[in-house]
Formats: structure tokens, sequence, C-alpha cells
């Protein structure tokens, strides 16, 4: 059996700014590496989120959850998948799987007086007529947005 280590992740992207704790083995510590420090702090968040929900339904079993992620959030999605797998052992959401939607970046173009996608490789321009259109619409968003639960 591997030993176990408390890992205390610092929850910088959630309301409530708090020290996570959660027993990890060290084997799983190194598979994680320094790159995916982040998606595991969210992975955490997210459960944490999620047992908070499960604990308000009187839920004990949570089958999937589901995740909006935006292009500019920052976030690696693999990274996330990975994290989660990690994380969610030996909680209510042991087995659920993560459904990850990503949000593609929508930009406010003042020059159209519409939402447009931004044009490829020129930062913030509109795809359309090429105006500068620094109003970020979507795409920086991390939200959960559904639990599929068993009773
Ligand atoms: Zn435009």
């Amino acid at each position: 059996m591997d030993r176990r280590y408390e890992l205390r992740v610092y929850l910088r992207n959630v309301h409530r700014k708090r020290t996570f704790r959660k027993m990890f083995a060290i084997s799983e510590i190194i598979r994680l590496g320094p790159w995916c420090m982040h998606e595991l702090s969210i992975a955490l968040s997210l459960l944490d989120e999620v047992d908070a929900a499960a604990a308000r339904e009187g839920v004990t079993h949570v089958a999937s959850v589901r995740l909006r992620v935006g292009r500019l959030s920052g976030i690696a999605c693999d990274a996330l998948r990975f994290s989660w797998d990690l994380a969610r052992a030996e909680t209510v959401a042991a087995d659920a799987a993560l459904i990850i939607d990503e949000v593609p970046i929508a930009l406010w173009c003042a020059a159209c007086d519409r939402e447009r996608a931004p044009r490829d490789g020129a930062g913030l321009t509109c795809s359309a007529c090429g105006a500068l259109a620094p109003s970020i619409v979507r795409g920086r968003e991390i939200e959960l947005v559904a639990m599929e639960v068993r009773a």
C-alpha cells in the first residue's frame, strides 16, 4: 500500500478562499507533476461544489458532472480530466464522469454592433470587419452546469 500524503491546495479560483486538504499517494503526486497543479485545484474546488450540492439534495451517488470551460479560461482540459480522476476518489462523485463542453470565444464588436468570433491569430479583433473588439462576451468561464445523480 502506498503511503498517503496530505496535499494542500490553495483555491484561488473560487469565491470561498480557503485551503482544501486531501490525501494523495505520493505516486499520484508524482504523476500529476507541477504542470497540472492549477487543474488539480480546480478539480478539488469542483468536487467541493458537487459535494455541497449533493449534501443539500440528499444525494449519495453522482453519476456525471457537466462543465462549461471557456477557451480563454486558462485550463488545460486534458489535465483537468486527469486531475478529476485522481481527486474524485472517496467522494460522492467517486466514479462520476466529467463531461466538458468547451466554450468558444465570443467578442462584442462595436463596429458591427453585434457578437462576433475573433479573427484567427489576430487576438481580440472582429472576424468580420477586423476592428479591435476588446470586450469578451464568452470564453473565460468555468461553470458547473449539471450533475446527473442516482438516488
Ligand atoms: Zn466587426
